[in-house]
């Protein structure tokens, strides 16, 4: 059995020294025990972190992260924004989704992510012709989740529609269709790689309330629980004001209104962005189990608006974060603007530290690490028994973090951004996949992205 010896680390009760941690053959922690020696263990010389899981991410916008930066002919907006996307994804091989996975799971693997959950929505061949397989895509994105290590819950996308109503789709989204017999048999033909993995999941994304019909929602979710009943379901909701009130004009309440009425929504499912909320509806969703799926960098670059966090948070709403489009992959970027959108609209200090006295970095930290785990549904977010043994060893050498210590240590690394790349070492279920601040396979990942690019955008 390994054992690790951490010098100083954070456990749910909050930080210890010389935590002695026993991991099984599987990569699970068996035993945990602060203030101990041996010799023989590997030593985590600084302070560590339980992983973070990015619980929203499409693969794919990270090779278009910077090229949507110049200004159009009109007003820009997300909705300009979805226009370069569709071109890029038009011209998106099998090959270049797997190489820009893979280069981007091992930049998160340096950020300090240990899972991510893959919303993925680009299933089929431009002209809308499924692949031989029409899993080949999905089969992909696993493929770069082996290469670079990092735990998975795919997320099939399940889109049908161009808007609420059962508006017909444009064909610049025939890539991303299927009807319910097909996502259905989609989900089959996945299920068994993901069966008995601890960093492993499948779970269903129906894209948004724009893109399903309420059926096809219950079909899905039928589908899903014949395979696992617990499985995560993630949805696209309220990132726009557009939507909510394409979604008053067709049922007359508003999304996220619209989908608790439903009766459905409870603690295996991740309400992302959800940016626009009134305050009943705040409560609900706070009341209701499930987690926000917040994107700060992806949702300021687009310009999407403020999700209303502290009422949300006092409440007792369960949040985490994702990188998205990938603009950025900085866990520590995502929860610093976190709590700078607040800032900057109650022109006040410190709002989500969650009471007097308190760590904003080890609220928004903690906070984030059990939702995150929770939308995932893998056995991270916590350095405790029966979690996998996924560590985050931060560089205690590091200007930055010069003679902090427990709750100072989270608040630097998150508050201070500089230059350097604050962590050390990342572990993925007992086994280290960065070292020296590097994804082991990083240059072998770049070299293949760097041609996969210039083919993409020089032809
Ligand atoms: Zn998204």
């Amino acid at each position: 059995m390994p054992r690790f010896l951490l010098r100083h680390a954070l456990l749910p009760d909050g930080w210890h020294d010389d935590v002695l941690v026993t991991v099984d053959a599987a990569g699970r922690i068996a035993s945990v025990a602060p203030d101990q020696s041996a010799g023989d263990a590997i030593l985590l010389d600084g302070p560590v972190l339980p992983g973070l899981a990015n619980l929203h991410s499409h693969a794919f916008q990270r090779a278009m992260a910077g090229l949507a930066e110049r200004s159009g002919p009109t007003a820009d907006s997300f909705w300009t924004w979805r226009e370069t996307m569709y071109r890029f994804a038009a011209r998106l091989a099998p090959a270049d989704i797997e190489a820009i996975a893979s280069q981007l799971y091992a930049e998160m693997l340096e950020a300090g992510f240990t899972a991510v959950a893959e919303f993925h929505y680009v299933h089929h061949q431009a002209d809308g012709t499924r692949y031989d397989d029409p899993a080949e895509l999905s089969w992909r994105i696993l493929a770069a989740a082996e290469a670079s290590g990092i735990g998975l819950t795919h997320l099939p996308v399940l889109y049908r529609y161009g808007g609420f109503g059962r508006r017909e789709p444009q064909p610049r989204q025939r890539r991303f269709l299927h009807d319910s017999d097909a996502f259905a048999a989609l989900l089959h033909k996945l299920a068994p790689a993901f069966r008995n993995r601890h960093d492993r999941r499948l779970g269903i994304a129906p894209h948004s309330l724009r893109a399903v019909s309420p059926e096809m929602l219950q079909a899905a979710i039928a589908a899903l629980d014949g395979i696992d009943a617990a499985a995560p379901v993630h949805i696209h909701i309220a990132e726009q004001l557009a939507e909510v009130d394409e979604s008053l004009a067709w049922s007359g309440r508003r999304p996220v209104e619209w989908l608790l009425d439903q009766g459905v929504v409870n603690g295996r499912w991740c309400l992302v962005h959800a940016t626009h909320l009134t305050s009943g509806e705040t409560l609900r969703l706070a009341q209701s189990g499930a987690v926000a799926g917040l994107c700060p960098t992806t949702e300021a670059n687009l310009g999407d608006g403020l999700f209303p966090a502290m009422d949300y948070m006092a409440a007792g709403g369960a949040i985490g974060i994702g990188s998205d489009s990938h603009i950025s992959v900085d866990a520590a970027e995502d929860l610093r603007l976190l709590e700078y959108g607040q800032r900057l609209f109650q022109r006040s200090r410190n709002l989500l530290a969650g009471g007097p006295d308190r760590s904003t970095g080890r609220r928004l930290f903690e906070a984030a690490a059990a939702g995150g785990a929770q939308a995932v549904g893998q056995p991270m977010g916590a350095i405790a028994a029966e979690r996998r043994a996924d560590f985050v060893l931060l560089d205690g050498e590091a200007p930055a973090l010069a003679a902090r210590r427990g709750d100072a240590v989270l608040d630097s690394w998150i508050f201070c951004g500089q230059r350097r790349p604050m962590i050390r070492e990342v572990w993925v279920g007992g086994q280290r996949v960065v070292e020296q601040g590097r994804h082991l396979r990083a240059g072998e990942f770049a070299a293949r992205y760097r041609q996969t690019l210039r083919r993409l955008l020089e032809e």
